[in-house]
């Protein structure tokens, strides 16, 4: 199985995902929000175990969402890396630290009742107006 590898904006952060996500969607709800500075959040979830550090695992800091969630950002240029769960034992991976382009793509939109007044969903996928669909 093909990687991708991805880091934080000042590039001391690197990780390595493989190039197949168990799902992968967009994430409206309004913590998604706060925490990315964006409209909502891309991210694409893998097991646990998948998840690998390359360099800078010591500046990684997690801000403690809730007993099941980490949030994970970069202590240095304050990127937003990804969640962990750690009841599920997964990693929700920001799409926008990747270096190279997915092979897959977002297929749906969650959380789209708490959506940013100002975003107009303009495509086809399936939202869901709470929680992801899937586990
Ligand atoms: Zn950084
Ligand atoms: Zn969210």
């Amino acid at each position: 199985m093909t990687k991708l590898s991805g880091s934080c904006l000042c590039g001391q952060v690197k990780i390595r995902v493989p190039n197949r996500f168990l799902y992968m969607g967009n994430c409206h709800c309004s913590e998604c929000r706060k925490f990315s500075g964006s409209d909502y959040a891309s991210v694409g979830g893998i097991d646990s175990s998948d998840f690998e550090f390359i360099e800078g695992e010591a500046l990684v800091s997690y801000f403690a969402k809730s007993q099941e969630t980490d949030l994970a950002f970069c202590s240095v240029c304050g990127s937003s890396l990804f969640s962990r769960k750690n009841t599920g034992k997964k990693h929700n991976i920001r799409l926008g630290i990747l270096e190279g382009t997915p092979e897959q793509k977002p297929a749906f939109h969650i959380h789209t009742q708490s959506k940013a007044g100002w975003t107009n969903i303009c495509d086809d996928l399936p939202q869901f107006a709470e929680g992801p669909p899937v586990p």
